[in-house]
């Protein structure tokens, strides 16, 4: 069983991501907890040179081909594996993120995303893909806050990037959510961590069982 988390920088991925993460294994399962870009050895290097702030001027495309480089790499490393062996496996974003951001953001357009899905990694495709939308403000609010003090993230991504670049991100994970209702469950991120926890948690459980 394969499961996405999607959203906006700052929309609660990771939080979530960690709370099912030990309601699983509390279940008795053994999930395989990965992330994009990164998730191995290349991955983490390919995601130094995407996020760090010396690496200046990517082309739209260099990061479009690194992001799936990144892809094909934990697919063959950690993602497929895990899956033959029966886990499940849960990643802090996946293709969308590369539709929304590169897609939409950098304005690459659908087509050659899917495309280059295709190729690169094949019919795998998650089961289910939970997609946090909180209001596009408070989301960016968040985001702002904790980069300014991850030294990971470029501090002046949002000022480089600006608002305009962001809202393109959102209005295509809304594209991609209408396009794809049987994959794609909308929550409200807006919600208390708890409330979304729940709605989270009755999800996997319907699907698991299914
Ligand atoms: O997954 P995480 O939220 O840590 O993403 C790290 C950064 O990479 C974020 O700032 C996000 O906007 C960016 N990103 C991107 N294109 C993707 C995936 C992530 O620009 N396809
Ligand atoms: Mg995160």
């Amino acid at each position: 069983f394969f499961l996405t988390f999607e959203g906006l920088d700052g929309s609660g991925k990771t939080t979530q991501l960690r709370r099912l993460t030990t309601w699983l294994e509390a279940h008795g399962e053994h999930p395989l907890v990965t992330r994009q870009p990164g998730g191995t050895k290349t991955g983490d290097r390919i995601r130094a040179l995407l996020l760090d702030s010396k690496t200046e001027g990517l082309a739209p495309l260099t990061e479009l081909g690194l992001m799936f480089s990144d892809r094909a790499q934990a697919i063959a490393e950690v993602i497929q594996p895990a899956l033959d062996n029966g886990h499940i496996v849960l990643c802090d974003r996946f293709t969308d993120s590369t539709e929304a951001y590169q897609g939409g953001g950098r304005e690459l357009g659908s087509e050659i995303v899917l495309a280059l899905h295709q190729t690169m990694c094949g019919d795998l495709q998650p089961d289910l893909t939970i997609l946090l939308l909180p209001d596009f403000e408070a989301s960016l609010e968040r985001a702002r806050r904790r980069n300014s003090r991850n030294g990971e993230v470029d501090e002046n991504r949002f000022e480089r990037e600006g608002n305009a670049f962001y809202r393109r991100v959102f209005d295509k994970y809304h594209e991609i959510a209408a396009r794809e209702p049987v994959r794609v469950v909308v929550i409200d991120g807006d919600q208390p961590i708890e409330e979304v926890h729940q709605n989270v948690v009755r999800l996997v459980e319907a699907k698991l069982s299914a």
